[in-house]
C-alpha cells in the first residue's frame, strides 16, 4: 500500500504545478498549502485500538485486538468496512481507511473514509462467540460510531449477519435513537438494501463494459487520433471477442463473472476461473451459471475433482490454481486477495487489460511495470465502489424508512458509476497517466478544494 502514498504525492505535485487549480494560492503559500494537503491526506484523523475482552464457551477469557481507523471526515461521516482476519494490523487498516476516503471522494459520496478490523480467524470461533465479539466491538467503539459519525459495513470475514448483530447492539446501547443507518450491509429484513450483495460484482463488470462498449463506441474517432498507449490497448480489443480469466469466485468474482457471461454488449468468453483450491479452464468458455449452482451447494468452493465435474455436467480441465494469472488471455479480473501480481510474476503476465475487483491486488512495482507496457488497469478505487455506493443508498433508505426495489437500486448504481466514468475517462485517454493516477488526481483535487474552502489550510 506504499503505492497509495506515492500516488497521492505524485497527484499533489501534478496539481501544484497546475496553476489553474486553487489559483488563489501563489508562490510560497502555494507550496506550504500543498505540503499541508499531503500531510492531511497521508495520516488518519484517529486510530482507535482496543483489546476486546471476550469469554469463550469454555470459560477462557481472551483479549482480542480490534481497530477502528478514522482517516478523514472532510466530506462527511467516516465510512468503511470491518474486517475479521488473522492478518489485520494497524497499518493495513489505516491504508484501507485512506483508500475509502479517496474512493468516496471519487464517486462523490457524502462520506469520509474509515475502516475497522478484528484480529481473529473467524472459522476458529463458534456462532455464539462471534456474536459476542461483534457486540463487544460495538460496546468498545460505541462513542465514535453512529449514523452521522462513523458507519461501518462488511468486509473480509464479515457479512450481513455480523452487521445485523452490530446494529442490534447499537440499538440496545442507544434506546430511542435512530439506529437503522448506523451500519450498512445488513440483511434486507433488518433494513438492508436489496441488491447490496451483488452490487460490487455488478459494478466491477459495469465499469469495464461501459469503457469498452459505450465509451469506445462514442469516442472511437477521437481515440484513434491520439497517441495514448492505453487508448491503443483499448482500441485493439474493441468489438473483439474477449477471453477472460477470473481469479476468485466468491461474492465479487462470481457475480462479475456472471455479468460478463450474460453481457449482450461485449462478446466475452470466460476461459478460466480460480478459487483458493483450484483453477478450472475451458478454451471454449466455461458455463458460469453451472459453476455458481455448484458453489451454492459446496460452501462456495469450485469443483476440485473429475467426478464433481462429470456429475454436474461441467466441461472443464482442472489445473494449478496460480497458473491463471499468467495465462494467455485478453482480460484478467482479480477478485481474490491483495498483492497477487508482484515483482516475481509481473513479467509473465500476458493479459493486456486487468480489472481490479479486490483491493490492491497489484503491488506498486508491478503496477508501474505493467502500465509502462501499456496494460490497461481498471483500478480498485474506480471498479469496486459498487458496495459503498449501494451502502449509501441503504443509509438514505434507513434515514427515510422508505425502500427501493432491486431494479431501482441497480439503476441508481449504474447511473452513479457512469457519472464517474464520464468524468474520468476523457481525462484518462487525453493524458499520459494511467487510469489509477487519474482517479487519484480527481479525488485529491476534490478533497483539497473542500479542505481549502473549509479553511483547513491555515
Ligand atoms: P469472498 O471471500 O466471497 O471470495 C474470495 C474468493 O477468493 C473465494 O472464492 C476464495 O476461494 C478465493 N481465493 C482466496 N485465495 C485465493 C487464491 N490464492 N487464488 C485464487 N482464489 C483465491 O470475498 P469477496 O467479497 O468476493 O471479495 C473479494 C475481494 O474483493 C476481497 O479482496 C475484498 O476485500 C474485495 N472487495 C469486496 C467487496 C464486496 O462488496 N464483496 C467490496 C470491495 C472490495
Amino acid at each position: 500500500m506504499q503505492k497509495q502514498q506515492t500516488i497521492i504525492e505524485e497527484s499533489m505535485k501534478a496539481l501544484m504545478e497546475d496553476e489553474s487549480f486553487l489559483p488563489d494560492l501563489q508562490a510560497q503559500t502555494r507550496e506550504q498549502a500543498f505540503k499541508s494537503l499531503v500531510a492531511l491526506l497521508s495520516t488518519p484523523n484517529h486510530i482507535h485500538k482496543s483489546f476486546l475482552r471476550v469469554t469463550l464457551d469454555d470459560n477462557t477469557i481472551v483479549r482480542i485486538p480490534a481497530f477502528r481507523v478514522q482517516h478523514s471526515d472532510t466530506v462527511g461521516p467516516y465510512k468503511g468496512g470491518v474486517r475479521f482476519h488473522e492478518s489485520v494490523n494497524e497499518g493495513e487498516v489505516s491504508n484501507l481507511a485512506k483508500l475509502m476516503t479517496l474512493k468516496n471522494a471519487l464517486h462523490e459520496l457524502p462520506f469520509g473514509g474509515g475502516k475497522g478490523g478484528v484480529v481473529i480467524k473467524p472459522q476458529e470461533y463458534n456462532i455464539k462467540e462471534l456474536n459476542l465479539i461483534c457486540k463487544k466491538y460495538v460496546q468498545y467503539f460505541d462513542d465514535i460510531l453512529g449514523p452521522d459519525k462513523d458507519i461501518p459495513a462488511p468486509d473480509v470475514g464479515t457479512g450481513e449477519r455480523e452487521m445485523d448483530w452490530m446494529m442490534g447492539e447499537f440499538k440496545n446501547i442507544h434506546p430511542g435513537e435512530p439506529y437503522r443507518n448506523s451500519f450498512t450491509g445488513k440483511s434486507v429484513v433488518n433494513g438492508g438494501s436489496l441488491g447490496r450483495r451483488e452490487a460490487t460484482g455488478k459494478g466491477v463488470y459495469f465499469t469495464f463494459r461501459y469503457m469498452m462498449h459505450n465509451f469506445l463506441n462514442e469516442n472511437r474517432k477521437w481515440l484513434s487520433n491520439t497517441d495514448n498507449i492505453f487508448a491503443n490497448t483499448a482500441l485493439n480489443h474493441h468489438d473483439q471477442k474477449l477471453s477472460m480469466a477470473v481469479q476468485g469466485f466468491g461474492n465479487l468474482g462470481s457475480v462479475a463473472a456472471l455479468e460478463a457471461y450474460q453481457c449482450d454488449y461485449l462478446q466475452n468468453k470466460i476461459v478460466a476461473v480460480s478459487d483458493h483450491n483450484v483453477m478450472l479452464y475451458n478454451n471454449d468458455g466455461l458455463d458460469i451459471p453451472a459453476l455458481i449452482k455448484f458453489t451454492e451447494k459446496s460452501d462456495g468452493d469450485l469443483p476440485t475433482t473429475e467426478e464433481d465435474l462429470e456429475e454436474h455436467e461441467i466441461k472443464a480441465e482442472i489445473r494449478e490454481r496460480d497458473e491463471l494469472l499468467e495465462m494467455d488471455c485478453d482480460v484478467l479480473l482479480l477478485a481474490a486477495l491483495e498483492d497477487q501480481i508482484h515483482e516475481d510474476n509481473m513479467e509473465r503476465i500476458q493479459a493486456s487489460m486487468i480489472i481490479e475487483g479486490a483491493n490492491g491486488p497489484i503491488t506498486e512495482d508491478a503496477d508501474r511495470y505493467l502500465a509502462d507496457k501499456g496494460v490497461l488497469i481498471v483500478p480498485d478505487i474506480l471498479a469496486n465502489a459498487g458496495g459503498v455506493i449501494v451502502s449509501y443508498y441503504e443509509w438514505i433508505q434507513g434515514r427515510e424508512a422508505q425502500f427501493m426495489t432491486e431494479d431501482q437500486v441497480y439503476e441508481r448504481l449504474f447511473d452513479k458509476m457512469k457519472y464517474t466514468m464520464d468524468t474520468i475517462l476523457p481525462q484518462f485517454f487525453g493524458d499520459p497517466f494511467p487510469l489509477r493516477q487519474n482517479c487519484y488526481i480527481h479525488s485529491v483535487m476534490k478533497l483539497s478544494t473542500i479542505m481549502y474552502r473549509q479553511g483547513k489550510l491555515y
